[in-house]
């Protein structure tokens, strides 16, 4: 946990010797604490409080690579409970489970799929980012399956296999990709350990209770292994919840380093609806890795938009360029429509408009990411600025009618926008659903 600029001070010599560049030992503590000034300028600190400054510039939860190049995946380095209270910072990773008695032809279809799971939601590209190999016949069919996997996808790995024998052979042909692989437990935390550090490779530690899990995690750390994601295995799940918060509360609140890592699920139901439901709890609530089974497009996008819904800045809205968008084939005839600089409003007009086959002007407001109405409420999309973009935007080179489109919502505005501008204001539909036949009735 981060300490305060008197938290420092009291680790300092209080000698005010200024060898640091500040008059007093205080001033130094201030800076330190705003991260302005490194703890090395003051050549007095004792080693005890230089390592109490060290571990209290760590993050709380420990931020964890997984897989190499485009496809790396990173979770963990969260600092807040509740994203209102600053904001989320590394979506969860959402994986898919590849059972090894499965035949090579049903694995590469399901890969092929897999590999398609790409999305383009609200100008960003939603993807998946794991499949995870698990053993169930012996070493030889394991370490077969990883190759396949691994020749027919880009995405991370994760190799879940007990068998240490099964996991060196796999990481002999995989090691170079970083794998996680799964599970270090009571029973076998010497020998993951070894493998985890030999391969330089993340590991998953496992155990139902947390204050073993904690036990195992301090153990790992003083065989030098530290790049850890931790696991409480199968449980119903409210228990899982309980686990999750917890695990949250102690790393953030308490300090607990032990407990400091992103936290894997996997998520075992058979009900497709059951899956989804539970996959969707735990990326609300806290979980670094996702694991399920259900591959089904519709399930797959649900989650992945709510994992960009949750991964967002609360404090910023996803906002796009404030400028002049010709969507489609556009002529000096096409329709001009104003809407705000909110990427799911603009995209959601774009969707429309496009749905319309009429091909059109948007110009998109700068209204700080703020909605129509919104932005109406709060003086942000008013007749002054809709005509300060009209013209900065040069709308009228692009045109040779005096036709503007404002969103129903902002009705009112149309009178003073067209003194304002000199556009005759036209007042389309009130929800974006209505375009299509409203820019095919439109009179230009
Ligand atoms: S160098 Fe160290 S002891 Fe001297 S004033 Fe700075 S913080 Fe204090």
């Amino acid at each position: 946990m981060a300490l305060s600029g008197l938290d420092i001070y009291k680790l300092l010599p209080k000698t005010n010797c200024r060898e640091c560049g500040f008059v007093t030992c205080l001033a130094f503590a201030m800076q330190l604490a705003k991260k302005a000034v490194s703890m090395d300028k003051c050549p007095y600190l004792s080693i005890e409080a230089k390592r109490t400054l060290a571990e209290s510039s760590l993050p709380a939860i420990k931020l964890i690579a997984i897989g190499e190049g485009e496809n790396k995946l990173e979770v963990g380095n969260e600092t807040v409970m509740f994203r209102h209270e600053e904001k989320f910072h590394h979506p969860p990773g959402l994986g898919f489970i590849i059972e090894d008695n499965l035949d090579d032809s049903a694995i590469k279809k399901k890969l092929e799929k897999i590999n398609q799971l790409k999305f383009e939601r609200i100008g960003q590209e939603l993807k998946v980012n794991l499949i995870a190999i698990r053993q169930n016949k012996d070493k030889n069919r394991f370490v077969e399956v990883v190759k396949l996997v691994a020749e027919n996808t880009p995405l991370a790995l994760v190799l879940m296999s007990e068998d240490l024998a099964a996991q060196e052979e796999a990481l002999k042909l995989v090691g170079v990709r970083r794998p996680l692989i799964y599970h270090a437990t009571q029973d076998n935390l010497a020998d993951f350990a070894q493998l985890s550090k030999d391969r330089a490779v993340p590991l998953v530690v496992s155990a139902k209770e947390l204050e073993l899990l904690s036990t195992l995690t301090r153990e790992l750390n003083n065989q030098a292994v530290t790049e850890l994601v931790i696991d409480t295995g199968k449980k119903p799940i409210a228990e899982k919840i309980w686990d999750l918060t917890q695990i949250r509360r102690l790393a953030l609140r308490k300090s607990q380093r032990s407990l400091g890592y992103p936290v894997l699920v996997i998520v075992d139901a058979d009900d497709p609806y059951i899956e989804t439901t539970e996959a969707a709890t735990y990326i609300s609530k806290y979980a670094g890795i996702v694991l399920i089974k259900g591959i089904e497009v519709e399930r797959v996008m649900a989650l992945l938009t709510l994992r960009q819904n949750i991964y967002s800045d609360p404090q910023k809205p996803l906002q796009i360029e404030p400028r002049v968008y010709p969507v489609g084939q556009v002529t000096n005839k096409s329709p001009v429509l104003v809407t705000t600089n909110f990427s799911l409003t603009y995209y959601t007009v774009l969707a429309e408009v496009e749905a319309s086959k009429v091909p059109s002007y948007i110009v998109s407001v700068d209204t700080e990411g703020m909605s129509v109405l919104t932005a109406w409420a709060a003086e942000k999309f008013t007749p002054e600025k809709i005509t300060d973009s009209i013209n900065k935007f040069n709308v009228r080179e692009r045109v040779a009618h005096n036709q503007l489109v404002i969103p129903g919502y902002v009705a009112v505005m149309s009178g003073d926008l067209e003194e304002k501008s000199g556009w005759e204001v036209v007042v389309g539909p009130k929800e974006a659903a209505g375009i299509p036949a409203f820019l095919k009735n439109l009179y230009l």
